[in-house]
């Protein structure tokens, strides 16, 4: 019902066959009206924002606000604690060097767990071997969920960072309940949110998290865009940890004031246009409405799960966790191969260790395929997976 939204269903074509998108963990597909908005905005507002005094980089100014308001209103916080980043990876980078640097020591812990992607995982590896504090991964269950989060707190983490939902096992971790056990013994909580935010309703008034981060790129939105949201107490406390145009109030030959955060983290020429598009991705997820995409997702899940059964060989990992995300392998054939298999049908999944090498070992897998959905997935599409994995099942047998 959603697919005619979204001009990709009807431009690409490959063997015949319409495409099956079933890759959005990666990155989702964009509507007509974001596309449109992105033409528009070069056609007739760009011009650099806050630099001119004219009309047109008023306007653009005011679309690029104008969406940070949007972020905030959606994530109900204050447009003050929304800093616009490159995207999730460069968001946790930011927290790793602006606010974790100067926090942690030599043998402090930061607690990571088994199911996060190599975007939180690596950053604080980069960042442990100059500093030597420790990091310990919080493990996983068969099912995909976390074991023992407890008895880690235990050891008091100074900072536990930890994805929200699993890009491999859609798991999605109890934030609120995770935030306060960690916030009880003083251990900031700093969220990954790139598997969340475009399907499920996030309050960060209730999560409680510190920091949450996330990408345009997955919600119907730009590339090249990323929100960090930390609380304003935080934020206004770290110093920037790049310097430039716009980001300061007065330079002299020996000083330089900063503007207030959210402004001074975000230095130089943004990506102001791709930025203000996103507002369109927002309003585009409001219309449908966020609690209609989480239960469309969810119905289309199973029934996923419920026809990839019927498969023989077939096993799927986190089948309880109903968030879009159905990661599974086929006894005796290579994910690498059904995935190019599937592409002759033009049916796009993906396959791998999804970045996410650390749960694989955990799961004593080396690669899995993995199919995710999103609002323009229907019953159809699964069909046609299901029939295409069929004859690839008999192929090799
Ligand atoms: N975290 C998770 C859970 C993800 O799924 C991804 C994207 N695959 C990322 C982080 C990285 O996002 P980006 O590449 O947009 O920075």
């Amino acid at each position: 019902m959603y697919k005619k939204d979204f001009p990709i269903f009807t431009n690409t074509k490959f063997n015949g066959f319409d495409l099956v998108y079933l890759d959005s963990a990666a990155t989702s597909q964009k509507p007509q009206i974001v596309i449109s908005k992105l033409k528009e905005f070069y056609e007739k507002y760009n011009a650099n924002i806050y630099r001119g005094i004219y009309k047109l980089s008023e306007e653009s100014t005011e679309l690029y606000e104008k969406t940070r308001s949007r972020v905030a209103d959606f994530l109900n916080v204050s447009s003050s604690e929304i800093v616009f980043t490159k995207g999730t990876t460069d968001g946790i980078n930011f927290i790793v060097y602006a606010y974790a640097k100067n926090k942690l020591k030599k043998g402090d812990l930061v607690l990571l767990t088994e199911m996060e992607h190599h975007s939180n995982i690596v950053p604080w590896q980069i960042l442990s071997k100059n500093i030597g504090f420790n990091i310990e991964y919080v493990p996983i269950s068969k099912d995909g969920k976390l074991k023992d989060l407890d008895k880690f707190l235990e050891f008091k983490p100074k900072i536990l960072s930890i994805t929200h939902v699993s890009n491999v096992l859609g798991s999605v971790n109890d934030i609120s309940y995770i935030s306060n056990m960690a916030h009880k013994i003083g251990c900031t909580v700093i969220v990954d949110g790139a598997q969340a935010v475009s399907h499920m309703k996030v309050d960060l008034k209730l999560l409680d998290c510190d920091f949450y981060v996330f990408s345009a790129h997955k919600m119907f939105g730009p590339t090249g865009v990323g929100i960090l949201y930390g609380k304003n107490e935080i934020l206004s406390e770290l110093e920037p940890i790049f310097g430039g145009g716009e980001m300061i109030s007065s330079v002299t030959k020996d000083d330089v004031v900063f503007k207030d955060s959210p402004f001074k983290f975000e230095a130089g020429t943004q990506n102001f246009a791709d930025v203000s598009v996103f507002s369109n991705s927002i309003d585009y997820i409001e219309n449908i409405g966020i609690n209609n995409i989480s239960s469309y997702i969810k119905d289309l899940h199973s029934y996923a799960v419920k026809k990839l059964k019927g498969i023989k060989g077939l096993r799927i990992y986190g089948e309880g966790n109903l968030s879009g995300i159905v990661s599974f392998d086929i006894n005796g054939i290579h994910p690498h191969d059904i995935a190019t298999l599937l592409n002759e049908n033009n049916i796009a999944v993906r396959a791998g260790h999804h970045c996410a090498q650390i749960l694989m070992s955990s799961l004593g897998v080396s690669s899995l395929t993995r199919c995710s959905l999103q609002i323009y997935n229907d019953k159809s599409d699964i069909d046609k997976l299901v029939s295409s994995l069929d004859k690839i099942v008999s192929y090799f047998k």
